[in-house]
């Protein structure tokens, strides 16, 4: 990950890649850390303010991508680019905590007012899944731009314009110039509406035959309109079939409606208005199929980090060949509530005496210690610790979440004796991937 800069007077200057620049300057006094994450420093000697204009690009999503780019005044150069994964498990977790719980009362508590009907969410409410994705979205963009040195910040909000399909013009001038925006856009709502699918086979993309066509189902000539109600998502060979055999065209089921779940709607009104507050006029949003169009005509493969790129709009990027992953980890295992209270438990459980696997932290006989998700070599490799067994042993996941093993091992046990500690992590881990 880059090291961000910042002055003796405080104001951020630009990120530096020059690794070995920063560790004399800290070695010698010369410079101190301000920040861990995202690293930054601060010089402690006066230097020239020499800035150039820096945009930030944000995909936003489960997994957010994202990407610092400068203007070098040659089309753009990549300082840094990543994606962020959130984690998934959560809602199946808070699931089985509510079982645990309703199973628990309904054993413990035989009769127990009701007290369920008196519940009403607040205005602004979100599903707690999507509420932390905002929250992270919001916190993410923050980090990653504070000591950026007033950064030009675009951010993705959605796949398609839902105000611009009131008047898409499908195959109207744009589209027989070759600018395929208005399709772009068409095409990725009806590939929402239609979850992906041929409206005529029903298989997804590459299921019969290359492409997509969008067909009009009472065409132009007829005065069929551009209308998402009027246009059917189609294979390519399926929409040549519908037309040499008019009699298929009455079995296209008549598209329903695509009304996305209001909170989701929700969400991004919520984004637009904290970004605004966050970054003033400094933030602008755009769209997935937007995006495509432009990552495409650089010719970068398809990312979430080069998603982010392509976001930012500079026409020839001069690309890094690292991508930086941030996973976000559990860092916690608290078993509150046993799914199987008295099973094979020959004293009760009055303690509520945890399992030593589900520690946090071990110390080893040598007096070294260990903690969930510290990054350690092992064997040459690298990865995270994700848990331990009740020796002096752990598990080690590399940060795709693959267990590491030791060389012809088939067992996931991994000696304590041998890893190396390289940091500790709280609940963020770490990775520069090199493509
Ligand atoms: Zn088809
Ligand atoms: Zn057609």
């Amino acid at each position: 990950m880059v090291v961000f800069v910042i002055s003796e007077e405080g104001k951020p200057l630009m990120p530096t890649r020059r690794f070995g620049k920063v560790r004399r300057l800290l070695k010698k006094g010369l410079a101190r850390v301000v920040c861990r994450r995202p690293f930054t420093i601060q010089l402690l000697y006066k230097t020239t303010h020499y800035t150039q204009p820096v945009k930030v690009g944000f995909d936003t999503g489960t997994t957010m991508g994202f990407a610092i780019v400068v203007d070098n005044g040659l089309g753009g150069k990549v300082v840094e680019k990543g994606e962020i994964r959130l984690r998934r498990d959560i809602s199946k977790l808070l699931l089985q905590r509510r079982e645990y719980r309703r199973f628990r009362r309904y054993r413990k508590t035989p009769y127990r007012k009701p007290r369920f009907l008196n519940r009403r969410r607040p205005e602004g409410w979100l599903p707690p899944s999507v509420r932390a994705r905002f929250e992270h979205t919001v916190r993410w963009i923050e980090r990653l731009t504070k000591f950026l040195p007033d950064p030009e910040v675009i951010v993705e909000i959605a796949r398609f314009d839902t105000q611009k399909l009131q008047n898409p013009d499908v195959e109207g001038e744009e589209y027989q110039k070759g600018n395929l925006c208005g399709y772009a856009n068409v095409l990725e709502y009806l590939l929402a509406r239609e979850n992906g699918k041929c409206q005529l086979c029903g298989k997804g993309y590459g299921g019969n035959g290359n492409g997509w066509q969008i067909h009009h189902i009472i065409p132009r000539s007829k005065g069929g309109t551009d209308r998402p109600d009027n246009l059917a998502l189609l294979h390519r060979k399926c929409h040549e079939k519908i037309h040499r055999n008019p009699k298929l065209m009455a079995k296209l089921k008549k598209p329903k409606l695509y009304k996305e779940p209001a909170y989701l709607n929700s969400f991004r009104l919520q984004l637009i208005k904290e970004l605004k507050a966050l970054l003033k006029d400094r933030v602008k949003f755009t769209y997935g199929y937007l995006t495509k169009i432009h990552r495409n005509k650089i010719g970068l493969p398809k990312t979430h980090a080069n998603d982010a790129v392509a976001m930012t709009g500079f026409t020839n990027p001069k690309d890094i060949n690292t991508t930086t992953i941030i996973r976000q980890v559990r860092k916690k295992k608290r078993s509150l509530h046993e799914a199987t209270p008295r099973k094979g438990r020959t004293n009760p459980n009055t303690e509520a005496k945890r399992n030593s696997k589900n520690t946090k932290q071990v110390r080893t006989k040598d007096g070294k210690l260990w903690c969930l998700w510290d990054k350690v070599k092992i064997d040459g490799q690298v990865g995270f610790i994700s848990g331990f067994t009740s020796g002096s042993y752990a598990y080690i996941q590399d940060i795709n979440g693959n267990y590491i093993r030791l060389a012809g091992k088939s067992y996931k046990q991994v000696p304590l004796k041998q890893t190396i500690l390289i940091r500790r992590n709280n609940n963020w881990v770490e990775r520069v991937m090199v493509a």
